[in-house]
């Protein structure tokens, strides 16, 4: 029985300047939806139409394809009947035909992961009547022709069967231009349409053994089906995790009145930015083709126009093409059409202050009539995220509030990894120029095919174009270099939404799939061969180039200086070097929250005297193996209390399982035996006694401390010497000594009590003193819960949730990369728990553990040192349950600051 809902308004409506939704529906009418009722609304001419909710897809997921037509079925007739009223055409209409459009629209942002029908109610009678009704047979045909590819591909799945075989409708379009001796799609006859029509709708039944749908209505409910079906392909499925977006989001469908691009020398279609996407700067730009459909700027099959003069010309530079050359082949629209132009740099800057963001707009001249197809807030690299920001500020345009908070933390990422080192690049051998698609630098071995970027730890990706379902290995890459395609085609646009390197549209590259290799500049290159691309420049360049640290900009001094106007919670750093401590501290950090101590001892000479304490059967040869430790000890704690001049620094015990310092292999061990004088077999029963079924819950953290508290004493003496002598130099040091892995109150009375007896022993001998905290880390369940009895002897509390995260869930850190995956994929994780906290179940134990802590002592000082402390939506958990602090590895540094600001002003503005 079909359950026929009426009151859900289901389908919204837009044109003629005025619409029954707005952009702040989103959610429900998807971003393209909703900003394409706002768009028309403030009256910028938008082709009319509707927009069938969000709402409707998870209706569609949960009941299906027939109840969902019959719910929506009157609404869209009446919606149709709108938008013919408004084009004053009919739909399936022989005499004066209505087309229509059919595209996905999420509520965010999701570039070619979704499925679109254009040119929607053609048929052998309409096409006749369109060719009519424009005067324009071949118009008529070339756009029924793309109907049937496009209609083929999306609605029916006719779609090349393997990754070397091309599109089995481009295979008919390539034979027939093989068989008339042309190359281009505009050389075909009206007659040569008609044929590639007939041998498509064959290739259809052939393949399908049904005939291609005649009836508009059957193919726009059809399209509407396939919009929703696309919400869960592979792509979007593997975009939506990749962002961590909920399958329960998705997609709703818009539905719009053709207009046309390609109907002759006064039409065209094209892409736009308000500002420099790649760098930010404040210069409209973007992208055209006379006589052409959207999907020809997007796809990168012809060489895209520029839009502004200022634009062309530095393309041409670029690209070298001379200034006559310039002006008769690839003249901007300001000088082509300088009247559309004006109308169109009206309508950027209308709409770039209307949202106060850089827009990314698309639109269509028909027969010299503009058209803006859609608009939104421009996807941006970290570079010009961070300048827009700040101009836009001192624009006026938004406060400084906004502008911090329209930050991507995780964007930052971006501007603080290596840039080519200027030195290297002078002996660059340029091989070839592209377009500086999305910056940055990689180098990398040349890799053909997207699901092969893993066969090399540094793979550049190099395709004529891309599509899609490149996507995985697009991210997988280190860089990306097409053969076609402008600043806005697939390549540019995927790159620099995920801040990955990126040359397009070098036209010198000729790339041959099935050979696996490439010609350019004189030379063959292969699978494997290194290349190296400049994405800021479009250079790219003949094998290895090395990299540097990048210099950070003004800008991002800018929006540093203003997280830490708003932020109140402060970051640390996860540091065991003075180098790492150094950098941590350029960039920003207001201490050490985690120095591993075990890592120092992982260095040639260290680990022998390491190895010596672990296999020593008497305190008295452990003691004199630790007593060779302690100099090298002292000596890096000096080091990192240097590097960071006074703030605090927090020093944890030794933790790993001692196995992991113990050789495995033969002449290692034999070495060992012999150094220590004494058999092979002893050594190799001693190594084996350390092995264990569950290291990571084994002998470990405190527990060491507490069968040998010797180590505990040779690192807190060694941690207490080092600050004095600091001292005596007139160089502050503040540490903070961190027992880790404890779960009961009396653990930790045990290790207090060696440090502070051991402090003390030394405090006698140099007749000197320190201040010195002792704290622990809360990374057992347990101790979260008997948070409040240790807190009546820990100075400060310490998460590490990467130790809470494996004993909560029960997954161990080692071994959950096997299944995590596919909890993921199959939707039963959002996340990986051990990137982003898991603030339902694990939040709850730090919640518990903050507020019993601070039950015990209000002002206990709290921060997290696992690696959730550099993670944006982690940061904001820790800030909302009261943490003085984060630490994070040093690179993040900068993202736990934005993130701390963000958390603070979102908390003022509830
Ligand atoms: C933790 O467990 O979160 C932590 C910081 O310690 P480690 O990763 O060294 O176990
Ligand atoms: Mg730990």
């Amino acid at each position: 029985m079909e359950v026929v809902e009426k009151i859900k308004k289901r389908v919204y409506t837009f044109g003629n300047k005025k619409a029954e939704g707005n952009s702040k529906m989103k959610n429900l009418l998807g971003g393209k939806g909703a900003n394409l009722a706002e768009m028309s609304a403030i009256g910028i001419p938008v082709p009319p139409g509707f927009t069938i909710t969000t709402e409707v897809c998870t209706e569609y997921n949960a009941l299906g394809k027939g109840i969902v037509l019959a719910n929506i079925k009157k609404e869209v007739e009446k919606a149709v009947l709108s938008v013919e009223k408004i084009m004053n055409a009919k739909f399936g209409d022989s005499e004066n035909p209505l087309l229509l459009s059919v595209r996905s629209g999420a509520r965010v942002s999701m570039p070619g992961m979704m499925d679109t029908v254009l040119n929607l109610g053609l048929n052998d009678k309409v096409v006749v009547g369109l060719a009519k009704k424009t005067n324009n047979e071949r118009f008529a045909w070339d756009s029924y022709r793309r109907f049937v590819q496009m209609y083929g591909g999306v609605v029916l799945g006719m779609k090349p069967k393997s990754k070397t075989d091309i599109d089995p409708f481009e295979e008919i379009i390539e034979n027939l231009k093989e068989k008339r001796g042309i190359q281009l799609d505009t050389e075909f006859t009206v007659q040569d349409l008609k044929d590639l029509v007939f041998d498509f709708k064959k290739a259809v039944y052939h393949r399908l053994g049904k005939e291609f749908p005649s009836n508009p209505w059957d193919q726009l409910w059809m399209a509407i089906i396939a919009v929703f079906d696309s919400w869960n392909g592979k792509r979007a499925i593997y975009y939506r995790n990749m962002h961590g977006y909920p399958a329960d989001w998705g997609t709703a469908v818009n539905v719009q009145a053709m207009v046309f691009g390609n109907m002759g020398l006064n039409s065209g279609t094209g892409v736009c930015f308000t500002r420099d996407a790649g760098t930010g700067e404040d210069m409209f730009n973007g992208e055209y083709l006379i006589n052409a459909q959207g999907e020809d700027v997007v796809a990168g099959v012809r060489t895209p126009q520029q839009v502004t003069k200022l634009g062309s010309q530095r393309w041409a530079d670029l690209a070298q093409v001379t200034e006559k050359l310039r002006i008769n082949n690839y003249p901007s629209l300001e000088e082509l059409m300088p009247e559309i132009f004006d109308e169109l740099n009206e309508y950027q800057q209308l709409l770039e202050e209307h949202y106060k963001d850089m827009q990314d707009m698309e639109f269509t001249i028909q027969e010299g009539k503009l058209w803006i197809l859609q608009t939104r807030n421009g996807k941006r690299t970290g570079a010009a995220m961070v300048k827009i920001a700040i101009d836009l500020i001192k624009e006026g345009l938004i406060s400084e509030e906004e502008a911090l908070l329209r930050i991507d933390p995780n964007k930052l990422d971006e501007l603080l990894h290596p840039v080519f080192d200027p030195n290297a690049l002078k002996d660059a051998h340029i091989i070839a120029q592209g377009l500086p698609a999305s910056p940055g630098a990689a180098t990398g071995q040349i890799v053909f095919f997207a699901d092969e970027v893993a066969k090399f730890k540094n793979s550049i990706l190099v395709r004529i174009e891309t599509s899609p379902e490149d996507l995985e290995g697009m991210n997988l890459a280190k860089g990306i270099l097409t053969a076609r395609g402008g600043m806005t085609s697939h390549a540019a646009v995927v790159a620099r939404g995920i801040g990955k390197c990126c040359v397009s549209g070098a036209g010198a590259l000729k790339i041959d799939y099935k050979d696996r290799s490439m010609f350019v500049d004189g030379k063959e290159y292969h699978e494997g061969d290194w290349i190296s691309l400049n994405g800021s420049t479009g250079n790219i360049i003949d094998g290895k180039v090395a990299t540097k640290e990048p210099e950070l900009t003004g800008e991002f001094g800018d929006i540093m200086e203003l997280a830490d106007k708003f932020a109140t919670m402060k970051v640390r750093t996860n540091a065991d070097t003075p180098k790492d401590a150094s950098i941590a501290k350029n960039f920003g950090a207001e201490g050490i929250g985690l120095t591993r101590t075990e890592h120092m001892f992982f260095e040639v000479d260290r680990i022998k005297a390491m190895r010596e304490m672990i296999l020593a059967d008497t305190v008295k040869g452990r003691k004199l193996a630790l007593a060779k430790l302690l100099p090298m000890q002292r000596e890096d704690f000096e080091g990192i209390f240097k590097a960071m001049q006074g703030l605090p620094v927090t020093i944890r015990l030794l933790d790993p399982p001692l196995h992991e310092f113990v050789p495995h292999q033969l002449a290692t061990l034999k070495e060992l035996a012999d150094e220590m004088h004494i058999s092979l077999d002893s050594v190799k029963v001693k190594v084996s006694e350390l092995e264990e079924f569950n290291p990571m819950l084994g002998h470990r953290g405190c527990r060491l401390g507490t069968t040998y508290p010797e180590i505990t004493e040779m690192q807190t003496r060694a941690i207490i010497e080092a600050a004095l002598n600091l001292k005596k130099e007139g160089i502050e040091a503040k540490p903070e000594i961190m027992i880790p892995l404890v779960g009961t109150f009396d653990e930790f009375v045990f290790q207090e009590n060696v440090i502070r007896e051991t402090a003390e022993a030394v405090f006698e001998e140099r007749q000197d003193k320190i201040d010195f905290s002792v704290g622990t880390m809360i990374e057992v369940p347990r101790a979260t819960l008997i948070a409040d009895k240790i807190a009546e002897r820990a100075d400060f509390f310490s998460f590490g949730t990467n130790d809470l995260t494996q004993m909560t869930y029960g997954y161990s850190r080692d071994d959950a990369g096997k299944f995590l995956p596919d909890y993921l994929e199959k939707g039963i994780l959002k996340n990986d728990p051990f990137e982003v906290l898991d603030q339902e179940g694990v939040g709850q134990l730090v919640h518990i553990g903050i507020t019993r802590g601070r039950s015990t002592k209000p002002n206990l000082k709290v921060g997290i040192c696992g690696e959730h402390g550099g993670e944006p939506s982690s940061v904001a958990f820790c800030y909302n349950n009261g943490m003085d602090y984060v630490s994070c590895s040093p690179y993040r540094v900068p993202i736990a600051r934005v993130a701390s600001a963000q958390a603070a002003l979102k908390a003022t503005l509830n």
